[in-house]
C-alpha cells in the first residue's frame, strides 16, 4: 500500500511532458533495456522514461582520479589503472572456482578476485590488457586485492575524452536493483538522459527559477545523473546533495507540497463555521478558571485565548496545541469545551486510551462540578448506557462526551457536535480523525458547518514538520510547567548499579511516594528471539517476591481485559499499589502526582520520544522525582546517542529535533505517516532552509494569484490539474 502510494507521489510525475511524449515512454525502449530488465525495474516501480529519470542517486564515488597501489589502504575505494601480468583459475569445493587476475600499475601489485566470473569476461581478461578497476581494497596475506571490480575497458582513451560514465569522473551511485549490475545501471541512465533530458518541461515558472537562482530542470536532472567536471570541493558538495542541481530538485518537491498544503488551509479557513467564544461562554469558563486549585499558567492563558478567539470567527478552527507532558493541556481542553458548552453546543474529546478516557472523565467531574454535564463512551460502556447518551446526544443537549474510538462508531450520532478535541492526535490515523470531523459537519440552512478542531499532542513537532506534514494547523505551543517542578533527575543505570538504583526506589516508596517500571514485553511467551529482555509478567513477580518484598507491586499491560486494567490503575491512582510494573500502555498521558520514581528497563531500545514521554509521568507532584534508565554496558551507537540526549536534556522540543534526525520523519511520525511524506530527493532535516525558501513562494503565489490564472503560472496550474494533488488529500492532519 505505501509503496504504491510512493509510487504515485509528486516528486515521481514531477516532470512534466506532453502526455503522448517521450517521457511516458516505457522504459523497456530505451537502449540496453529489454523485457528481463524492464521487468526488474517495474519491481522497484520504474516504468516510463520519467520514472527512471528521477531515480535519484543515493551517493556519489569520485573516479576523476587515479591511485597509486603505493597509497592502497585496507577498505579505501580505489580506481586503478592496470595491467595484467597474468591470471590464474582456482577450482574451489562447492564445483565453483575462483578467478584471479594479478596485475600492476607500475609501483606495484594488486590482484583482481571472482568467484564464478562470467565466461564472456574470462576470455577478455588475458595478460598484457590494459583495464580500470574500482573497488573496495582488502588484504589478504599482506597483499592488497579487489573482489568483484568494476572493470573499464580501453580505459586510455575513454578516460582523457572526459565523456566516460564509469570513470574519470564523479560517478553516480544508485541504490542497488537486485538483477542489476551497478554499472549497467549506470549506462542506461545514461542513455535515458542523454536521450530524453531535452525532452523536459519546467512546471515552475521561470520567475521563481530565476530569483532563486536554479538551473533548468533538464540540466539539473542530467547533473544529478552525471555531474559535470567541477572544482575539488564538488564532490563534497554532491555527496550532501549540495549543488544547485540537487537544490532545483529538492526546490520543486517542497514547493509543489507546500502549495497544496497551504492551499488546503485557505480553504479550510473559508468554509463555514458556527461562531462560538461570546460573552456567555466566556464567563464561564472564567468562573470554571477561578475555581481551579491552581493558577493557569502563562502558557495555558495563552492557549485558551488563542482557542476562544479562533472559535469566536465563523470559520472552523483547526489548532493544534503542543506542549510538553505534564504543561497542562488537559485544563485548556477542558475549560475550553465548558465554555462552548455554556453556549448551548456539544463537545468531544476522543483519547487513544482507556484509561486516558477514564482519567479525562474524573478530571472533568472534579472540574466541573457538576455544571456541566461529562460523559464517558468507551468499549466498555453498556448497551443501556449507550442507548442513554445516544439519547442524549440526539436530543441536542448541550454535553461533553468524552471517549475511546468508540466515538467514531457507527451508532453515535451528534445533534450539534461544535467542538472537537483530539488528545495524543498523533496516536489516531488520519482516517479515524476524518470520521470524527464528519461527525462535526451539519446543514444550517444554506451553508454546511464544520466543527471547531483542536489536537493536542506531547510529542513536540519540530518545525519543520510543524510546516509540512501539519503546515495546515495553526499552532498554540506551552512552553512552561507549572510551578514546582524541578527537573527529573535522569540517569543512567549498568551493570551492578542497579542496586543502589534499587536502594534509592526503596528509600522513596518508604517517604511515602510510588514507582513505575516498564518492561519492553508483556510475557515471556513473546521472546522468542528476544530471550535476554525482560518481560512485564515475570520482572513484576520478581520484584515482588526478591526485590521489593515488603511494598504491593501491581501488574499492567495492554493484553489485559479492560476490567482487570481498571482494578490495577485504580489501586495504583488509590495509592494502595506502590510499584506498578508495565509496558509501555502507561506512556500516554496517565497522571499519579505521587509518582516520584521512573525505572525504564532496557532503555536502550526505546525510541527517544518514547523514553521522554515515559519520563513525563514523574515530576508532577512537587516532589523530586527520579528517572533510571537501566542499559546494558554496549549498546548501538544510536542507543547511547538517545540515552546521553535524554540524561542531558529536559526539553521537548531539543529531544524531538534530534529523535527526527536520528530516525528519520517515517519513523518519527510513527505507522500513521510512515508513508505520507511524498518527497523522493529532499529531506526535512538536511534541507530546512530550503523548505522555508519553498514555503514562503507558496504563500507568496497563492497571495498574489490563488488560482493560478497569470500566464507565467500556467504550466503550474496544468501539473496541479492533471496531478489534482489527490495523494494529498491523505496527509489531513486533523
Ligand atoms: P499534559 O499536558 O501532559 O496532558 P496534564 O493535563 O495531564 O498534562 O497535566 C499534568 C498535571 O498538572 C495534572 O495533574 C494537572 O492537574 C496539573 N496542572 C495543570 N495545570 C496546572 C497549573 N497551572 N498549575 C499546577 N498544576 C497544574
Ligand atoms: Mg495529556
Amino acid at each position: 500500500m505505501l509503496q504504491k502510494d510512493r509510487s504515485a507521489t509528486t516528486s515521481s510525475r514531477s516532470i512534466t511532458s506532453n502526455p503522448q511524449g517521450g517521457l511516458d515512454t516505457p522504459v523497456q525502449f530505451i537502449k540496453g533495456v529489454g523485457p528481463r530488465i524492464a521487468s526488474v525495474f517495474a519491481s522497484r516501480d520504474i516504468k516510463t522514461v520519467r520514472d527512471l529519470l528521477t531515480f535519484f542517486p543515493r551517493a556519489y564515488e569520485d573516479r576523476t582520479k587515479i591511485n597509486n597501489t603505493k597509497d592502497l589502504r585496507e577498505g579505501m575505494t580505489a580506481t586503478l589503472s592496470l595491467q595484467i601480468t597474468g591470471t590464474r583459475k582456482i577450482p574451489l569445493r562447492n564445483g565453483r572456482h575462483l578467478f584471479e587476475a594479478r596485475c600492476t600499475d607500475g609501483a606495484g601489485t594488486v590482484s583482481l578476485k571472482w568467484f564464478n566470473m562470467p565466461r564472456g569476461m574470462e576470455a577478455r581478461l588475458i595478460r598484457g590488457m590494459q583495464l580500470i578497476a574500482t573497488g573496495t581494497v582488502k588484504y589478504y596475506q599482506g597483499r592488497p586485492e579487489i573482489g568483484h571490480p568494476e572493470i573499464t575497458w580501453n580505459a586510455a582513451a575513454d578516460a582523457l575524452e572526459g565523456e566516460s560514465r564509469d570513470f574519470g569522473r564523479v560517478v553516480p551511485v544508485y541504490t542497488e536493483i537486485e538483477g542489476l549490475p551497478s554499472r549497467l545501471l549506470r549506462k542506461i541512465l545514461w542513455e535515458a538522459v542523454n536521450r530524453y533530458c531535452g525532452q523536459l518541461q519546467e512546471d515552475l515558472p521561470p520567475s521563481l527559477l530565476g530569483s532563486r537562482a536554479l538551473p533548468p530542470l533538464g540540466e539539473a536532472i542530467r547533473a544529478i545523473h552525471f555531474p559535470p567536471p567541477g572544482e575539488e570541493s564538488s564532490v563534497k558538495e554532491l555527496v550532501r546533495f549540495n549543488t544547485p542541481a540537487h537544490h532545483r530538485m529538492i526546490y520543486e518537491e517542497f514547493f509543489k507540497f507546500e502549495y497544496l498544503v497551504l492551499r488546503k488551509r485557505l480553504r479550510m479557513e473559508k468554509a463555514a463555521a458556527e461562531p462560538l467564544g461570546r460573552a456567555q461562554g466566556l464567563s464561564a469558563l472564567d468562573e470554571l478558571a477561578a475555581a481551579l486549585p491552581f493558577e493557569l499558567t502563562r502558557g495555558q492563558r495563552t492557549a485558551i485565548k488563542e482557542i476562544m478567539d479562533d472559535i469566536g470567527s465563523p470559520h472552523p478552527m483547526n489548532r493544534l496545541i503542543q506542549g510538553d507532558v505534564g504543561c497542562g493541556k488537559t485544563a485548556v481542553a477542558l475549560l475550553t469545551a465548558a465554555g462552548v458548552i455554556a453556549e448551548g453546543a456539544q463537545v468531544a474529546l476522543m483519547a487513544p486510551t482507556e484509561i486516558l478516557a477514564e482519567q479525562h472523565h474524573a478530571n472533568a467531574l472534579k472540574l466541573f462540578g457538576g455544571r456541566v454535564p461529562a460523559l464517558l463512551l468507551t468499549g466498555r460502556t453498556a448497551q443501556s448506557e449507550r442507548d442513554k447518551i445516544q439519547a442524549r446526544l440526539g436530543s441536542g443537549e448541550p454535553l461533553l462526551l468524552i471517549g475511546t474510538h468508540a466515538l467514531i462508531e457507527d451508532p453515535v450520532v451528534f445533534k450539534n457536535l461544535a467542538y472537537i478535541i483530539i488528545d495524543e492526535q498523533h496516536r489516531f490515523g488520519v482516517e479515524q480523525r476524518r470520521i470524527l470531523r464528519l461527525k462535526g459537519m451539519r446543514k444550517s440552512g444554506q451553508k454546511t458547518l464544520h466543527a471547531h478542531t483542536l489536537v493536542m499532542t506531547a510529542t513536540p513537532i519540530p518545525r519543520t514538520l510543524a510546516l509540512t506534514v501539519y503546515g495546515d494547523l495553526s499552532v498554540s505551543t506551552i512552553t512552561e510547567m507549572p510551578p514546582g517542578r524541578s527537573p527529573v533527575l535522569t540517569k543512567v543505570v549498568r551493570g551492578d548499579a542497579r542496586v543502589q538504583a534499587y536502594e534509592k526506589i526503596r528509600s522513596e516508596i518508604r517517604a511515602g511516594r510510588q514507582a513505575y517500571f516498564i518492561c519492553p514485553l508483556v510475557s515471556d511467551s513473546e521472546a522468542e528471539g528476544f530471550e535476554h529482555l525482560k518481560s512485564a509478567e515475570t520482572e513484576a513477580e520478581r520484584l515482588a517476591k526478591e526485590v521489593f518484598c515488603e511494598f504491593k507491586v501491581g501488574l499492567l499491560h495492554g493484553r489485559m481485559r479492560a476490567d482487570e486494567k481498571n482494578s490495577v490503575m485504580e489501586g495504583f491512582y488509590g495509592g494502595g499499589t506502590q510499584i506498578l510494573v508495565s509496558t509501555t500502555v502507561v506512556e500516554v498521558g496517565v497522571d499519579v502526582p505521587n509518582a516520584t520514581v521512573m525505572a525504564i528497563e532496557h532503555a536502550e531500545r526505546f525510541g527517544l520520544s518514547q523514553l521522554h514521554q515515559l519520563r513525563g509521568r514523574v515530576g508532577r507532584g512537587g516532589w523530586q522525582s527520579y528517572c533510571f534508565l537501566f542499559a546494558p554496558r554496549r549498546t548501538s551507537d544510536t542507543g547511547e546517542v538517545r540515552l546521553e540526549v535524554l540524561e542531558e536534556s529536559h526539553d521537548g522540543f531539543r529531544i524531538a529535533e534530534a529523535d527526527l534526525e536520528i530516525r528519520g520523519p517515517g519513523e518519527f511520525l510513527g505507522t500513521r505517516q510512515a508513508g505520507d511524506l511524498p518527497f523522493k530527493i529532499a529531506q526535512l532535516v538536511r534541507d530546512r532552509e530550503w523548505l522555508m525558501r519553498a514555503r514562503n513562494d507558496a504563500h507568496q503565489i497563492l497571495k498574489t494569484d490563488p488560482d493560478l490564472e497569470l500566464p507565467e503560472h500556467a504550466s503550474l496550474k496544468s501539473y496541479f490539474l492533471r496531478e489534482g494533488g489527490a495523494q494529498f488529500e491523505r496527509l489531513k492532519t486533523s
